[in-house]
């Protein structure tokens, strides 16, 4: 692990509000006088998927006002600093909350001047990506998009998350290719559970990053390995929503050998108690990577990064200024 640690490192998939410190949501949860018959999932040990997603329920019921909004998205970066990321992409859902005076544009703004805040404090460059909740219809998502655009470049992107047995494809396809033509980087939570249909959508819509893709059958995987696109992987998120049965049986490795592009991230670090260096940590293990390994994976991830081709140099340089005095 103290390898892993030391490594820097780009994370771009984890969602705000899952990667929550604990003791903030228990803190908050008391604050607020939440019921706590609404808090024992909290203490539920390996979740399912639709547990992950009444965890969710929960921590959204205690980030309702701007200021905690601001205050979290402080700590999370802080988190992922200490954690010796480098760059973070930072993913939420803007959420219209008219009961405790909350838009989407400034849920967005609550969250931006953490990310301000926490940028004073240490040199870890970071960018959000808007999620659209796939709960939300096509006009909210192309309320989102349009949101993005006004925020860029502090918003470099759009994300489809949510829970993947709700919605249909069609709903929110226009306004993700409005957000192509505005100029907007594209990820996609996709093939978390097996859908056939929706991912091969999603394959031909030609994202620049796709999120999970776990249940493929071998006419998908093909499309998939044809297609290029690189591949956010979360090692613990998928073995503890039991998307996948173990480590060793992760499909990280089939992709990885394959030679197809993928960058392992967190997911949410607070709902599965974990950090990117313990993820990279568990590749080492269970797929017998080399520190040469980790080093390129960490490496590599930095051209799949939304940022500018100038960013991504300054980053790489940065790695190169660390494998100089480390190595
Ligand atoms: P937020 O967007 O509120 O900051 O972060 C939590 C939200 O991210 C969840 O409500 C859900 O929409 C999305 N999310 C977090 N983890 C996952 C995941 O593993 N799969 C999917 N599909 N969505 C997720």
């Amino acid at each position: 692990l103290s390898f892993c640690t030391s490594l820097p490192k780009v994370e771009l998939h984890a969602h705000l509000n899952g990667s929550l410190r604990d003791s903030t949501i228990r803190e908050l949860a008391l604050q607020k006088n939440l019921d706590p018959s609404l808090t024992k999932v909290l203490e539920k040990g390996d979740r399912t998927l639709s547990e992950v997603f009444q965890v969710f329920g929960v921590i959204h019921q205690v980030t309702t006002d701007h200021a905690t909004l601001t205050r979290i998205t402080q700590e999370v970066i802080e988190d992922f600093a200490a954690d010796n990321v480098q760059y973070l992409e930072l993913r939420t859902t803007p959420k219209d909350r008219p009961e405790h005076g909350m838009t989407k544009r400034s849920y967005t703004e609550a969250v931006i001047r953490g990310l301000r805040l926490a940028e004073q404090g240490c040199t870890t460059v970071v960018r959000l990506l808007l999620s659209i909740d796939r709960r939300e219809d096509a006009a909210a998502a192309m309320a989102t998009v349009q949101l993005a655009a006004e925020l860029s470049p502090c918003v470099v992107g759009i994300d489809l998350s949510g829970n993947p047995t709700v919605g249909t494809w069609e709903t929110w396809e226009p306004a993700l290719q409005h957000a192509r033509k505005l100029g907007l980087r594209l990820t996609i939570h996709a093939a978390e559970v097996y859908n056939p249909s929706e991912t091969k959508q999603i394959l031909e819509f030609r994202p620049d990053r796709l999120g999970h893709m776990c249940c493929l059958d071998d006419n998908l995987e093909k499309q998939f390995y044809d297609s290029l696109i690189p591949v956010e992987l979360c090692l613990s998120s998928n073995i503890i929503t039991e998307s996948v049965g173990s480590f060793p049986d992760h499909h990280f490795l089939p992709f990885f050998q394959a030679g197809h592009p993928v960058v392992l991230c967190t997911d949410d670090s607070g709902v599965f108690e974990t950090s990117l260096s313990k993820e990279y940590a568990i590749a080492a293990q269970a797929f017998g990577l080399s520190q040469k390994d980790l080093w390129q994976l960490s490496y590599q991830a930095i051209q799949h990064t939304f940022l500018s081709r100038e960013d991504q140099q300054k980053l790489r340089e940065s790695w190169n200024e660390h494998y100089a005095t480390h190595s």
